[in-house]
């Protein structure tokens, strides 16, 4: 996935042009900046690229999701339904605005089950924010009836998923919002960074505006503009944008190499009687940055995991167990342990993370093992490392039957 094993050429013209004028910031001074427009440039060709009438991008992912929600109108005490598996961003976003997050089961798409989405609606729910986890998509068709039909928003989380589609439109551009990271581990990087893609005009100047302490952007003189509301400071920076437009010209040489290393990994896969794979939902590509597979148990998951370790083969991931992806690991979420006093509405309105019973997603991210796909690897390395894992794997699932035999 990471966009940084492959730097080059592209990314230093874009940060030169911007060091040579020395405007390391996306507005105004436009005399010095010799016509570059780093984050416009960038926002413009992402719209395009993404089939999307509009971009916003701003300092994170994490911000992306922030801001989205709040061009939503989303603020304190509304609800936001999110999955057990994803990243701490998706409740760090909603909790930031004073909004509720309210988490509730994955599928076998390793993304909301639309069925406990439905089953956690409330009068204070405000949006759904499925989380294209690990290259691949939730249910987005069944999840957009369930917001049609209770006038929610939709918002995918599309920052590890970029490059991916389902029904034809690339992930992110299906919701009312989509949002994308382009921190330094993923598909394409500004080093830090952030997006958003809408088509709805009023979300876009929303986004515009709270990203930029209200600007209205209206003029040419950034100290006479009005703010038309509150905002907040998630501006990205000159510098960043340039590195992610250098980057952005590569992505789809990126998702064809990804595509490629992906293929040969699964195929071997394939032929270990025990390994299954992640639901794709039908209509939908993933965009190959994870290979995501399942073994019969969560003790012989345990095992493989360990010992595939244990021979070497870097960057598979076992998220039950691991801090930042499962509830498992998210003891300070759990405990509402912040540093300052939360909002009164979160304190009231959060479900009881401790009591809730998350034993469908346990089933499913206890088997679950993800293996990145790297856009670095020679083909040799991808073969080799197949071989390798699929070895190791049919040991640990079948080794115990061979010894008692
Ligand atoms: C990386 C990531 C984010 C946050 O992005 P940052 O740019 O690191 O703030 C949000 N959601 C998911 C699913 C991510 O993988």
């Amino acid at each position: 996935m990471p966009g940084f094993e492959l730097f080059g050429e592209e990314e230093r013209k874009h940060v030169n042009d911007v060091m040579e004028s020395g405007v390391l910031m996306r507005y105004g001074f436009d005399g010095m900046r010799n016509s570059h427009w780093k984050a416009k440039t960038f926002e413009k060709a992402f719209a395009k690229r993404m089939g999307a009438e509009y971009c916003q991008l701003v300092s994170s992912g994490t911000a992306a999701l922030t801001v989205a929600l709040a061009s939503a109108g989303i603020g304190a005490g509304d609800e936001v339904i999110m999955p057990t598996f994803t990243f701490v961003a998706s409740f760090e976003s909603i909790m930031a605005l004073g909004a509720v997050p309210v988490l509730v089961d994955i599928d076998d798409t390793l993304t909301l089950d639309p069925k406990a989405v439905e089953a956690a609606i409330t009068p204070k729910t405000k949006c759904v924010m499925p989380v294209h986890m690990c290259g691949s998509m939730a249910r987005l068709k069944e999840l957009k009836a369930i917001c049609e039909k209770h006038d929610l928003i939709l918002l995918e989380d599309a920052c590890q998923a970029l490059g991916g589609t389902y029904d034809g439109k690339p992930l992110g551009s299906y919701g009312d919002l989509g949002c994308f990271s382009f921190d330094f581990v993923k598909t394409i990087t500004c080093g830090e960074g952030g997006g958003i893609i809408t088509n709805t005009k009023q979300f876009a100047l929303n986004a515009d505006q709270y990203q930029d302490h209200g600007h209205d952007h209206i003029g040419n003189d950034r100290g006479a503009e009005t703010h038309p509301h509150l905002g907040y400071n998630f501006r990205i920076s000159e510098l960043h944008a340039a590195v992610g437009l250098g980057q952005l010209e590569k992505l789809d040489t990126f998702l064809a190499i990804q595509k490629k290393n992906y293929t040969i990994l699964r195929n071997e896969l394939s032929k270990v009687d025990g390994v299954t794979f992640r639901t794709v939902p039908e209509g939908g590509e993933e965009n190959y940055s994870f290979l995501n597979f399942f073994l019969p148990t969560q003790e012989l998951t345990e095992k493989a995991h360990k010992a595939l370790g244990e021979a070497g083969v870097d960057a598979c991931f076992y998220w039950f167990k691991n801090n930042w992806h499962y509830i498992n690991g998210w003891e300070h979420l759990r405990h509402l342990k912040s540093m300052g006093n939360l909002p009164q509405e979160i304190q009231n309105q959060i479900q009881d993370l401790n009591n809730t019973n998350f034993s469908k997603s346990d089933l499913w991210m206890g088997r679950t093992i993800s293996s990145l796909v790297k856009i670095g690897w020679s083909e040799e390395q991808v073969k080799e490392r197949a071989l390798k894992m699929k070895s190791v794997i049919e040991n640990s699932l079948y080794s115990h039957h061979k010894s008692t035999l």
